[in-house]
């Protein structure tokens, strides 16, 4: 199957079209029940929610084939598979299959997409290895479904993290804490941990023979990041990591999120985006006047907090999601959120504003 294939199936489009007939079914069902003096005292929700801006084309992937999901070659043996908004890779060996995250929206799709694979390049479908991205079990929950003659590799710490807070996933038998080269069938993936970013287990997966990095939940290509910089738990991490990601060797980024695969040119972009709204936090501590806040709201000191640094927020987003609306999908969605995290980093990491009382 040749990069960046697209298959629109009638299947899928049938699927779509059904999805869409659905959907407004559902929609249309408060406003019914309203009219009808239904018992729900609901508000209509088509209603009040919000327009947003269109997504641009370029953010969107293939289509889902009728099972709900796309797989495409990335570059030789090595493979990708999305529902459009999770993604895991593949990569196909003499001796079984190295399987990369297993999520469970994509869930038993992961062995429909290797068998389909695995009987168009006549090669074992059987997977032997799974190399867990971080410990988040939207990424790695549907590893139980591969069973337990799989050797399963991650950082010590998502060892850790899993052991502590999730009995359902089954823990890597091989951990690494720096470095750690894996070779299964003759081919090469090199991981890496460079300090925490997005989790503090988050790693670089390279695949120098593939020119191919996996970096989950830091840059997801054509989108704004998700609520909060991805939940992010290290704002220093996460930004050092988007510049790790550049010193090393690729041209296919897979992000593990949305519908496609990402260029450098992603990377830049994504880069771009982040400093620009650090740069208009910034703006926002020194413009934005607190004295207001705090003269409405006298002893409330959070109301009062609350709605400065909500106007800081706006203060930084407003100019970054009108010069990134088209560019990067959902940045009216999620600009102010991520805005946030950068603006209590920029104040909390480097105690930037901060005035010690005379
Ligand atoms: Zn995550």
């Amino acid at each position: 199957m040749p990069e960046g294939d697209a298959h629109v199936t009638p299947d899928s489009a049938l699927n779509r079209r059904s999805f869409l007939a659905r959907s407004a079914a559902i929609t249309a069902v408060p406003a019914a029940t309203i009219l009808a003096g239904g018992v729900l005292a609901q508000p209509a929700w088509a209603d009040v929610l919000p327009d947003y801006a269109p997504i641009p084309p370029s953010a969107l992937g293939p289509a889902l084939n009728a099972q709900g999901y796309f797989v495409g070659r990335v570059r030789r043996n090595l493979y990708w598979v999305t529902d459009g908004t999770y993604q895991a890779a593949f990569l196909t060996t003499r001796d079984g299959v190295v399987l990369f995250d297993a999520p469970p929206t994509i869930g038993n799709n992961l062995q429909r997409a290797i068998d389909q694979i695995a009987a168009s390049t006549r090669v074992s479908n059987r997977v032997t290895h799974i190399v867990y991205s971080h410990y988040h079990a939207d990424h790695v929950g549907a590893s139980s479904l591969f069973g337990r003659g799989v050797v399963r590799v991650g950082h010590v710490e998502t060892k850790r993290l899993l052991a502590r807070d999730n009995d359902a996933v089954p823990l890597p038998d091989v951990t690494f804490e720096t470095r750690r080269t894996l070779r299964v069938g003759g081919e090469r993936i090199d991981l890496a941990w460079h300090g925490a970013n997005h989790s503090p287990d988050n790693i670089f997966i390279h695949l120098p023979d593939h020119d191919t990095l996996m970096l989950v939940d830091i840059n997801l290509p054509g989108w704004a990041p998700y609520d909060s910089f991805n939940v992010n738990e290290d704002v220093p991490g996460s930004i050092a990591a988007a510049a790790t990601a550049m010193s090393y060797r690729w041209r296919h980024f897979i992000g593990g999120h949305m519908g496609r695969l990402g260029t450098r040119d992603d990377m830049v972009v994504y880069q771009q985006y982040v400093s620009d709204l650090i740069d208009g936090v910034k703006e926002a501590v020194v413009a934005v006047d607190p004295t207001p806040f705090f003269t409405r709201y006298g002893n409330n000191s959070w109301a009062a907090v609350q709605t400065y640094q909500a106007a800081q927020l706006d203060y930084a987003a407003a100019p970054v999601i009108e010069k990134y609306t088209g560019v990067l999908a959902a940045v009216d969605v999620y600009t102010a959120s991520t805005a946030f995290m950068l603006l209590e980093s920029v104040r909390l990491d480097q105690g930037f504003g901060s005035q010690i009382h005379p």
